[in-house]
């Protein structure tokens, strides 16, 4: 719920005007941090996708997907300890 700014009656959040003088109400306005926070999301979301794929990999015993896969999250984001750790799985299994 939020009020019209005119006359001040009540209206619902996804209404454009006021039911009872006719104003407009103001829309929500678009954040403008938005677009820079989905990017980073984005970037975020595509490690993650490359290292669940490299999992999915790992477990069907597809080793050489896994790495190039994991490889390729480290470059990206060497910050990612998740694939760092499955990379040294990969050695340590390979070692064996
Ligand atoms: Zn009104």
């Amino acid at each position: 719920m939020k009020e019209c700014p005119s006359c001040l009656a009540p209206s619902e959040v996804e209404d454009r005007f006021c039911h009872k003088c006719g104003a407009a109400l103001d829309p929500s306005p678009p954040s403008a941090g938005l677009a820079s926070s989905t990017r980073t999301q984005q970037a975020i979301s595509l490690g993650e996708i490359r290292f669940k794929l490299g999992l999915v990999h790992y477990r069907k015993g597809e080793r050489a997907q896994a790495r190039d896969l994991w490889t390729k999250v480290l470059e990206e984001n060497p910050n990612h300890r998740e694939a760092r750790e499955m990379l040294e799985k990969l050695r340590v299994g390979e070692r064996s």
